[in-house]
């Protein structure tokens, strides 16, 4: 089984998780040295297939010509093309990664995952920056992600600092799991823009892990809810009354006062 940093993309790794696609994949590589030996076996065949044309006698003649190509065109293909350039192409998508030494240099793109699906496109927006920029700093993108829960609590009808929002979410109920993901994103988004006080370790791996997290908040706090509505509101209307009648106004008269109209809306429709 492979663990994450394994399926990062490396220099002459032949599978990782491709920054086009998204995938697992094998990857082929070209470099000068595989451009070179592929241009050894075209010429070789182009030999045997034109030798099949030609009489036996100008064989020796031919041969010495295409060995003499063969070196000739070998020391050229490794001398025009840059040693410490390489290019992946993955298998899964067929789009390629350029390198240069051991640094990915295109496409510019982590491999983290994209936003969810539910968040704002304004916090999408902030999201994808971070992914463009996190190539090269790790730094900003904790800034930039840390702004994203920033957004989402202004978004859930929070204000003041995230500190003060946060402490609100614990209020009103959310998992110890939404708190501490909210407070690891606070504190090392913040140690990103006032360095000094926290040692990030593996600054990427760290910044990488706050993308999951903003992830996992939206999931948490936009995902989970929607779906539940959902599912709720698709049951039969015969039994949503019964629930009803079970629960009478207490609980929509409850759900008001929390902000959440979904019930009393409900109770108005069906
Ligand atoms: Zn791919």
């Amino acid at each position: 089984m492979n663990n994450s940093s394994d399926k990062k993309p490396k220099r002459y790794s032949g599978e990782f998780t491709c920054p086009h696609c998204r995938v697992f994949a094998q990857q082929s590589w070209v470099d000068s040295r595989s451009v070179k030996d592929r241009f050894g076996l075209m010429t070789t065949q182009e030999f045997l297939d034109y030798r099949k044309n030609i009489g036996s006698y100008d064989q020796g003649i031919v041969e010495n010509f295409i060995r003499h190509l063969l070196e000739r065109m070998q020391s050229i293909h490794v001398s025009k093309v840059p040693q410490s350039l390489s290019i992946a192409i993955c298998k899964s998508c067929n789009e390629f990664t350029i390198w240069v030494g051991n640094d990915l240099v295109f496409p510019r793109k982590s491999t983290v995952a994209p936003p969810n699906e539910d968040l704002s496109s304004e916090i999408k927006g902030l999201y994808e920056e971070a992914q463009l920029i996190f190539p090269d700093s790790a730094r900003a993108s904790a800034a930039l992600l840390r702004l994203c829960v920033e957004n989402l609590c202004r978004e859930l009808g929070l204000s003041g600092t995230l500190n003060k929002c946060i402490k609100e979410l614990v209020r009103r109920g959310v998992s110890e799991r939404v708190q501490q993901a909210a407070d690891y994103c606070r504190v090392i988004g913040n140690e990103s823009v006032h360095p000094g006080q926290i040692d990030f370790g593996d600054e990427a791996e760290t910044v990488e892990y706050l993308f999951h997290l903003v992830n996992d908040i939206a999931d948490e706090m936009l995902t989970k809810p929607r779906k539940l509505k959902e599912k709720y509101s698709s049951l039969p209307s015969e039994k949503l009354r019964q629930i009803e009648k079970r629960d009478g106004w207490w609980l929509i008269f409850q759900s008001v006062l929390k902000g959440n109209t979904s019930l009393f809306l409900l109770h108005n429709v069906v």
